[in-house]
């Protein structure tokens, strides 16, 4: 008899909690990968992120080869393809990573269940958070709504160490595996224009030391300037699970440990309350998965969205005449990556200013961006829209132009993404009206007039909250 290893968001063979416990059952292990049948044009996701995820599925193919295993691929439905396997042979246990978000936990019953009636064991393993949903609620039980008192007790919990990767993993020969998908398979093409960054655990690996080493110490004081490489850029990683949270965290602890400077010091730790945001939001979707479709805040259910128009496509293109909106938008086009700052400044302008629904900017995102995850995305969006967990009431409106002043004040991260701004001085480019008089070859005059679109969100959300 055999073990399955069902791979999903945890695309690594190092520090991966349910790979370990099959390997150590003493059995062959099936290593699966369920790839989902791709429709051409899909709504939440896109070209680049299925070319990062087929990088790290070569990649995991790979890293299985050397402990003598061999990466199985089916496609379709994962329960189903579980079940046809479970058809193909005497498989005794199937091990998984569970996941925070609905649809996967929809699986996961789905599984649980098939696997009772045939008397296969069915284990999953907490994996994906540095802590549990269980750990982290408050001490009745029920979830935190709010981030700063849940980060308060994430902080004081142990940490779990990362664990290591097999010695060995043999795959039964009788099994077969599809060939490793590619994007010719789903019938896409990569666009031109695009400038990934490349998915495997040793690339995952070399930004988490180039991060500690680099981009890290100085983090809280150039973590909101888009112009500096001052972030991890360990997003994607950790989405699609090709460095654990464990090893991220242990690396920056390690280096918060060890470091002299004050500065330095406080620069890992604002880091790692970074990565408890991201435990925050998965397990505020695991609480209320209902987030996916609804408001956090229920107070704002119901607001009256604008229809989508041209000024959405403006946005989409970065064709908006605000130099910051536009750079981000454009840095997300050419790199399925955008600065957190600028995420945030781009969702604010989407709803505040051009009042359009959340859930436009947060498909769009996940069309986008190789780290786009459920539970951050969904969160961020909500936030930045005010109507989400622990969001700035909705009064208090980002104003791009004095963002960009603030965060990008030699407009270099303008500059880079908005070429036909080059010529601008930098100041002009934080001033709507000077900027776009003249300097800018072919930029467009601002869509909309930021001052008027405020008050009209005022009065939007006010009337609506006096009616619930
Ligand atoms: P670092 O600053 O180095 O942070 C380290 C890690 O901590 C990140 O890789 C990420 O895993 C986590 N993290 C940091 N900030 C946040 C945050 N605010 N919320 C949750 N986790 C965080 N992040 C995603 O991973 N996927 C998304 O789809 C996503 N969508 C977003 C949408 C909006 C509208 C906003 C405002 C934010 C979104 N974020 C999302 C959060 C954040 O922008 C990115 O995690 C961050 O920019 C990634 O860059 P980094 O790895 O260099 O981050």
């Amino acid at each position: 008899s055999f073990i399955i290893h069902w791979f999903r968001r945890d695309l690594r063979v190092s520090d991966n909690s349910s790979l370990l416990a099959a390997s150590h059952k003493g059995e062959k292990v099936v290593p699966l990968y369920v790839a989902s049948d791709w429709k051409k044009a899909h709504a939440w996701t896109g070209p680049g992120r299925q070319q990062f995820l087929c990088e790290c599925l070569e990649s995991l193919a790979g890293n299985l080869a050397k402990l003598g295993g061999r990466l199985i691929i089916r496609s379709g439905d994962p329960v189903e393809a579980i079940v046809r396997l479970l058809d193909e042979g005497s498989v005794s246990e199937v091990h998984y990573n569970r996941d925070p978000d609905p649809h996967g936990r929809k699986d996961e019953l789905r599984l649980a269940e098939i696997c009772e009636a045939r008397g296969v064991a069915c284990v999953g393993h907490d994996d994906v958070a540095l802590h549990t949903f269980d750990q982290t609620t408050k001490d009745d039980g029920t979830a935190y709504r709010v981030y700063t008192p849940y980060s308060k007790r994430w902080l004081k919990l142990e940490k779990r160490k990362p664990a290591s990767t097999p010695k060995q993993l043999a795959t039964p020969d009788q099994i077969a595996s599809d060939p490793l998908p590619t994007l010719e398979n789903w019938q896409l093409n990569l666009p031109s224009h695009l400038d990934l960054l490349s998915g495997s655990e040793a690339a995952a690996r070399s930004r988490l030391k180039d991060a500690i080493a680099k981009r890290l110490p100085s983090y809280a004081q150039n973590r909101d300037h888009p112009s500096v490489p001052a972030t991890s850029r360990l997003s994607q990683d950790l989405r699609w699970g090709t460095i654990s949270i464990r090893k991220a965290y242990a690396e920056a602890h390690k280096a918060h440990e060890e470091a002299r400077d004050p500065d330095v010091r406080a620069s890992y730790h604002t880091f790692i309350k970074e990565l408890a945001w991201r435990d925050f939001y998965l397990h505020l979707l695991e609480a209320y998965p209902e987030v996916l479709q609804h408001e956090f805040n229920a107070d704002y259910r119901g607001l009256p969205w604008a229809e989508p128009d041209e000024k959405f496509e403006a946005w989409k293109e970065g064709h908006t005449g605000f130099p910051i909106v536009d750079a981000g938008m454009r840095e997300l086009r050419t790199t399925g990556f955008m600065h957190n700052r600028v995420r945030m400044i781009v969702a604010m302008f989407l709803t505040k200013d051009l009042h359009l629904d959340w859930r436009l900017g947060e498909q769009h995102f996940a069309q986008h961006l190789l780290d786009g995850e459920i539970a951050s995305n969904n969160g961020g969006w909500q936030w930045s829209a005010g109507t989400g967990a622990d969001a700035a009431p909705y009064f208090r409106i980002q104003n791009p132009w004095t963002q960009s002043k603030r965060f990008d004040a030699k407009g270099e991260y303008i500059k880079k993404w908005v070429p036909e701004l080059d010529a601008v001085p930098a100041k002009a480019l934080h001033e709507a009206p000077d900027l776009v008089s003249g300097h800018g070859k072919s930029y467009p005059q601002p869509i909309v007039n930021h001052a008027q679109e405020r008050d009209k969100t005022l009065s939007i959300f006010k009337k609506h909250l006096d009616t619930v």
